[in-house]
């Protein structure tokens, strides 16, 4: 790993501002209904807090106008942090200002300080030097373990990040970039890609670098069908993004990539629909395709188990549907037998890993990221600037 650690900072008795990923989510009584994203930021707390460090913890919550929103306060976070770690956690009702700063001034070690949402402010987006300024006075240090925002140039994620001399990444940032810069730089081989999900239009920038490094790209998913028209076969009522069929087209003649032989196709995708598996260029006109044949299940499920890495974004059909998850469930079932026998798999995006969850095997696979725009664009070969900013070691 390249970039500085916390485990390479001196913490004791410092102030550690600790950029996290709390934006989980919550229902309508605004309990929270995972708590996957503040599990992740633990070891890193209870590091610093080890270490005789005081944390102070910035995250965002949704996507709250620029100004004060009760439905996305962080006052729900602090209540489960106080439950997690078992210990008393300080919350201030906004994340700058003199009240603010009068609490952090007076923590002691073995406190935790909970900023409110940092996107209560409209600074934190536009990274405003003025709020950068105030955020950065809270702390001596800086440390980012929210990977899952990396690729935003927001002023808790860069800006307050510049203003310190040695920004260094927490536990789940170091364990994110570990995973994923292997699969870009030095993989066990066969490294085998399995990239589903419903659009092209957001995966064709991850499908293009990985091809440069894979031995085998495997397309799933609504994605497919653009594909399947760029081919000139009938794809009925499936999702298909006309504008990238010609993109879809310069990729055929790759020998590395995999497409679906079979599709399960139905009238209407909603459950209970009349399904039939179908070659993949027998479908039938006025249905749409659901999910991945049998044949197709069969196929990827041996390239995959003989894979030494394994990267997976997207679901192979409408997992949401029961009757239409079977195809996701077969790759999912193929990842973790090739993980049992030693292959490194490396999971992320939102739906994959919820798809992962329903089939309880989350635990299963060597790496599931917790963020999802952030890992396509790393995989895509960007340099995120949440990470650029990070002192190299
Ligand atoms: P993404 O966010 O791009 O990974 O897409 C995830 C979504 O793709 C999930 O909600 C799936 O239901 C959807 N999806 C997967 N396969 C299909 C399909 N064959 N037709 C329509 N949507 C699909």
């Amino acid at each position: 790993m390249a970039k500085l650690s916390v485990k390479d900072l001196d913490v004791k008795g410092k102030k550690v501002f600790m950029r996290v990923d709390f934006n989980v989510p919550l229902d309508s009584e605004l309990h929270i209904t995972d708590d996957t994203r503040i599990r992740a930021a633990l070891p890193t707390i209870t590091y610093v807090l080890e270490q005789g460090g005081i944390p102070i913890l910035a995250s965002h919550l949704g996507r709250p106008k620029g100004t004060y929103d009760g439905t996305l306060s962080l006052k729900p976070v602090a209540e489960r942090l106080v439950k997690l770690l078992d210990r008393k956690v300080v919350f201030a009702d906004d994340c700058v200002g003199d009240e603010v700063k009068k609490i952090a001034d007076n923590l002691k070690p073995g406190d935790i300080l909970l900023l409110e949402n940092t996107r209560f402010h409209p600074e934190e987006k536009a990274n405003d030097p003025e709020f950068v300024k105030e955020l950065a006075s809270l702390a001596d240090l800086y440390v980012n373990d929210a990977f899952g925002t990396a690729h935003r140039a927001h002023a808790s994620v860069v800006g307050v990040a510049e203003a310190f001399e040695n920004p260094a990444c927490g536990l789940l940032m170091e364990q994110e970039i570990t995973y994923l810069e292997n699969v870009l730089t030095d993989p066990k081989r066969p490294l085998v890609a399995i990239i589903g999900g419903a659009k092209v239009s957001t995966k064709i920038g991850v499908i293009k670098n990985l091809l440069q490094n894979v031995d085998r790209l495997i397309i799933g998913g609504g994605m497919c069908y653009t594909f399947y028209r760029a081919k000139g076969y009938e794809i009925g009522t499936s999702l298909c993004e006309d504008d990238y069929i010609s993109a879809a087209r310069e990729l055929l003649d790759d020998t590395k990539i995999y497409l679906p032989v079979d599709v399960v196709v139905a009238p209407e995708p909603k459950a209970g629909a009349a399904t039939q598996t179908v070659d993949a260029d027998k479908m039938p006109a006025g249905h749409a395709g659901v999910d991945i044949g049998e044949r197709s299940q069969r196929d990827m499920g041996a390239e995959i188990e003989r894979a030494q890495t394994i990267v997976w974004n997207g679901p192979l059909g409408i997992f949401e549907i029961d009757e239409f998850s079977r195809g996701t469930q077969a790759i999912a079932q193929a990842v973790v037998r090739a993980t049992e026998k030693g292959a490194v798999s490396i999971v992320g995006g939102g739906d994959t890993i919820a798809a992962l969850r329903t089939f309880r095997m989350v635990d299963k696979v060597s790496h599931a990221s917790t963020g999802g725009g952030a890992s396509l664009e790393f995989l895509e070969g960007k340099e995120l600037p949440g990470i650029k900013i990070l002192k190299d070691k």
